[in-house]
């Protein structure tokens, strides 16, 4: 098959709390870009807890979501979603063990083959009814971005999107004060060790050389997010005439259809000012602080 004939996926990958519904969204607004959030937790959030899309109808009453469905699978509800949840998390399991040669490439297919056959027609089937050259996934895990590497009719691209750990870890404290979600992570130096490891994973999974790979900073793309956006497209070799950006930081957002994602900017709509939270820097205790830099210095001190 011809590179031009595959589906174009932008995989958004990285650690959590790492900007990356903002960074989808904004790419979503691009003429011929479909961004519709993490799209490994379709299966569990969308069919099976029916959560509400970012349209503001439930998961099985969106419309755009049944003609993805309609078109892959002959719709939602015929779809046996706890065999794919099943086969999903094997497929997790044996991510390593591939990717290090444990397991060959056949017994692989044999076990999880119907996992990277129905992902091929979500993918596919979310390209036909949007008529979109390219599918922004923001899910971030590295071992997903392998499996979507593993995929013969997926063009994969890869963002390596990384903010800066204490602005995750503080980021963390306040969701978990405001008692919006339940994290794990909130302990500066489980976050640390945690941001060190999922990133290294993203190196290792994601960035060799038959990959295509491109590290983005997240302090950068919100500061200047029109140059890195154009920078996103000649890495893509897409072109774009209308960007959707009204000033230097404003961009103009219209209605996404996401399931799984920041809740906090994944409903937006109409103008967005996009602005850094530095709060950390004066709210943040200096212990903590200096906890974080001193346990992600080794890989830290390649990205900033
Ligand atoms: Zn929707």
């Amino acid at each position: 098959m011809q590179n031009n004939s595959k589906m174009k996926v932008l995989y958004i990958s990285g650690f959590e709390r790492s900007g990356s519904t903002i960074v989808n969204r904004v790419l979503g607004q691009i003429d011929g870009f479909v961004a519709w959030g993490e799209l490994r937790d379709i299966w569990l959030h969308g069919i099976v807890e029916n959560r509400i899309c970012s349209c503001g109808h439930l998961f099985t009453d969106c419309l755009v979501w049944q003609q993805v469905f309609n078109e892959a699978f002959n719709g939602i509800n015929k779809f046996k979603v706890l065999e794919m949840i099943e086969l999903q998390k094997l497929t997790r399991s044996m991510v390593l063990p591939h990717y290090f040669g444990l397991i060959k490439d056949k017994s692989f297919k044999k076990k999880v083959g119907q996992y990277l056959t129905n992902l091929e027609k979500l993918y596919q089937a979310i390209q036909v009814t949007t008529n979109s050259k390219v599918i922004v996934d923001s899910t971030k895990a590295s071992w997903y971005g392998y499996i979507l590497s593993l995929l013969p009719s997926i063009d994969l691209y890869v963002i390596h999107l990384v903010r800066n750990p204490k602005g995750i870890c503080y980021s963390l404290e306040q969701r978990k004060l405001k008692g919006e979600l339940e994290c794990q992570w909130y302990n500066p130096l489980h976050a640390s060790l945690s941001w060190n490891l999922k990133n290294y994973a993203v190196e290792m999974l994601l960035n060799s050389s038959s990959k295509r790979y491109l590290r983005i900073s997240y302090e950068n793309f919100i500061q200047n997010p029109q140059m890195i956006v154009e920078h996103i497209l000649n890495f893509l070799d897409e072109k774009a005439t209308n960007l959707p950006f009204i000033d230097s930081s404003t961009v103009k957002m219209s209605t996404d259809h996401i399931i799984a994602g920041s809740p906090s900017s994944r409903s937006d709509i109409g103008t967005v000012k996009l602005s850094l939270d530095e709060k950390w820097q004066q709210s943040m205790r200096k212990l903590d602080q200096a906890l974080i830099s001193i346990s992600t210095f080794p890989i830290a001190k390649k990205y900033y």
